[in-house]
């Protein structure tokens, strides 16, 4: 399956950002905060939880920079790929005192 592309904009819980959505866009590009909504994979829109999803950590998967998250609701951790036009200052900040894996 793949994942479903919704265009659809949204204000940040978190920050008040008015965030436009390009389809795929699950959190907020300034605080990097997002929102519990898809439940199996990116776009399904398939989770009933809707808590805030904090990003706690950061991730380096085959050169992809990637956004771990756990979800303050439900405890849900899962992580996405930093957007191009995510803050990559904030990215960063979230990735000091973890270190990046690197599987290269
Ligand atoms: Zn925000
Ligand atoms: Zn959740």
């Amino acid at each position: 399956m793949k994942p479903r592309k919704i265009r659809e904009n949204f204000k940040c819980e978190r920050c008040g950002k008015e965030v436009v959505g390009d389809g795929y866009t699950d959190h907020c590009p300034r605080c990097l905060w997002g929102k519990h909504v898809d439940r199996a994979i990116p776009g399904d829109r398939k989770s009933s939880c809707k808590g805030l999803m904090e990003p706690v950590g950061v991730d380096r998967v085959r050169g992809e920079d990637k956004i771990v998250y756990r979800c303050l609701r439900c405890g849900h951790k899962f992580r996405v790929r930093l957007a191009e036009n995510d803050d990559r200052g904030v990215w960063g900040k979230l990735g000091c005192g973890n270190s990046l894996r690197n599987k290269n």
